[in-house]
């Protein structure tokens, strides 16, 4: 296989590496965006996350540009979902809408294809070689081999700071005991009686996270053990509903035995969770499994230490950086690292705490999506440099969506000006962003 030299190598294309990518060849460089799924979408597609968290602050749009043109075009294809939670600080068609993992995958491949990048699927980054703080190129392995890929600027948007790692970045990893937040095997049931169950949240008032029938099944102590909630479920298509369901505590997702177990541990905990749907939730009774997630659901690993660190503080105090280039709304949503600390229904869970009042929003800084000591390379997605409450509300994937595109977007804009990321003037970023639709 022949490749040229790049202007931008993206690594990973979940919603951050697709939006980079999409971003910097619609803006007319050479890119080359490589996966090591068989098809675009991280989480989304790759774990079965059920629905896009809110692209509003429940007032206004937040989000906007590729991450919502991604919507756009998804629920064109898609499924109107009959449900929602009719809570007043939801926008519908906006916030938490149902994903069909499989009309989005479709939708991915024409939106990237369509940009003129260039991807690779079932392709590993794996190594980068660099001198004085200067990636000069990347490692790959697929089936044919190990290849060398040159470029003036990569972006790193693996969802675990993997090319930071790869070129001796610093990072941090997990809370102050080495533990990231749980992860969770998504799946997705058919013959689920969409008409029945809409009546009976209709009924009862039953929300996304089932509280009404988990009630029941806890009182009469038949809830799932070593689960306190479940933490979505969304109808996708006639018939079909997907569910986050399930934590698997104390791994740790870079090591392949761990992982591997967090496979198996995540697998087996299904059943409990299908006698649960089928006894209690109106609707679910004749439910079959038909999939389960490819990949176990991470919501955590490396933070990259970058330019600027987001915090808690910048959370609470609602800042606005002069170097914004994405704003957003969404509470800090930390999924506990052990089962006792695991508390999400409670009106005093930190989710509910860190509320904004509708139309309320933070920023993010330009400065958080570059590495500390590394030049030529930009970070998008979950990993961006943030403490980890903050993470929390970063991590989920309008906000990713909104990083990437800033990525892709800088890396374009240093080429055609032939200059060095830290020297871009940051207010031409932006105006090129709001005319791209982004929201800052
Ligand atoms: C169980 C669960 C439930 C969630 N629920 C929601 C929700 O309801 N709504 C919401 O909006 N968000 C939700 N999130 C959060 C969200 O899905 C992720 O945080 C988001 O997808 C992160 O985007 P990303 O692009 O940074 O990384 P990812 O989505 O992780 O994508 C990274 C991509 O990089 C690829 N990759 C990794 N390493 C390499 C490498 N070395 N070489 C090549 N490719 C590589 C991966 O295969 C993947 O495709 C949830 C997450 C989980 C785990």
């Amino acid at each position: 296989m022949r490749l040229n030299e790049f202007d931008l190598v993206v690594a990973g294309g979940g919603p951050a590496g697709i939006a980079a990518t999409i971003a910097a060849a619609r803006n007319g460089i050479r890119t080359l965006l490589i996966e090591q799924a068989g098809y675009l979408g991280g989480m989304a597609t790759n774990a079965l996350v059920p629905a896009f968290c809110p692209y509003t602050d429940g007032h206004n749009l937040v989000i906007g540009g590729i991450g919502l043109e991604v919507l756009e075009k998804m629920k064109k294809e898609g499924y109107e979902s009959p449900f929602y939670d009719n809570k007043p600080d939801r926008i519908r068609g906006l916030d938490w809408v149902p994903i069909d993992a499989e009309i989005l995958k479709r939708v991915f491949d024409e939106l990237v294809i369509a940009s003129g990048a260039q991807v690779l699927f079932h392709t590993t980054v794996t190594g980068a070689n660099y001198k004085e703080g200067v990636i000069e190129s990347v490692d790959i392995h697929h089936k044919g081999g190990k290849q060398t890929i040159k470029a003036h600027f990569f972006a790193d948007c693996t969802g675990d700071a993997d090319l930071v790692a790869l070129s001796g970045g610093a990072y941090e990893y997990g809370d102050a005991n080495g533990l990231v937040q749980a992860g969770t095997l998504c799946f997705r049931v058919a013959n689920f009686d969409s008409d029945r169950f809409m009546k009976y949240a209709r009924e009862t008032g039953e929300d996304g996270n089932l509280n009404v029938a988990s009630k029941k099944a806890r009182d009469a102590g038949e809830f799932p053990t070593g689960e306190k909630n479940v933490a979505g479920i969304a109808l996708q298509a006639d018939g079909v509903a997907g569910f986050n369901f399930g934590h698997v505590y104390d791994f740790y997702p870079l090591d392949a035995v761990d992982l591997t177990r967090a496979e198996v541990e995540a697998r087996s905990k299904i059943p409990q969770m299908m006698r649960f749907l089928h006894k209690y939730v109106p609707g679910a009774e004749k439910a079959v499994l038909v999939s389960s997630g490819p990949h176990i659901g991470l919501r955590e690993s490396r933070r990259i230490v970058g330019e600027y660190q987001l915090t808690k503080e910048d959370y609470d105090n609602r800042r606005v950086f002069e170097d914004a280039i994405a704003r957003y709304a969404y509470p800090i949503d930390r999924h506990a690292v052990r089962l006792e600390e695991a508390d999400y229904d409670s009106q005093n869970s930190e989710y509910v705490i860190s509320k904004y009042k509708r139309g309320e929003y933070y920023t993010i800084p330009f400065r958080s999506l570059l590495p500390k000591g590394i030049k030529n390379l930009i970070v998008a997605g979950r990993t961006i440099s943030t403490d980890r409450a903050m993470m929390g509300s970063v991590r989920v994937m309008p906000a990713c969506f909104a990083t990437g595109e800033a990525a892709g977007t800088a890396a374009a804009l240093c080429i055609k000006n032939d200059q060095e990321i830290r020297d871009l003037d940051t207010k031409e970023l932006q105006k090129v962003l709001i005319k791209q639709g982004a929201i800052l």
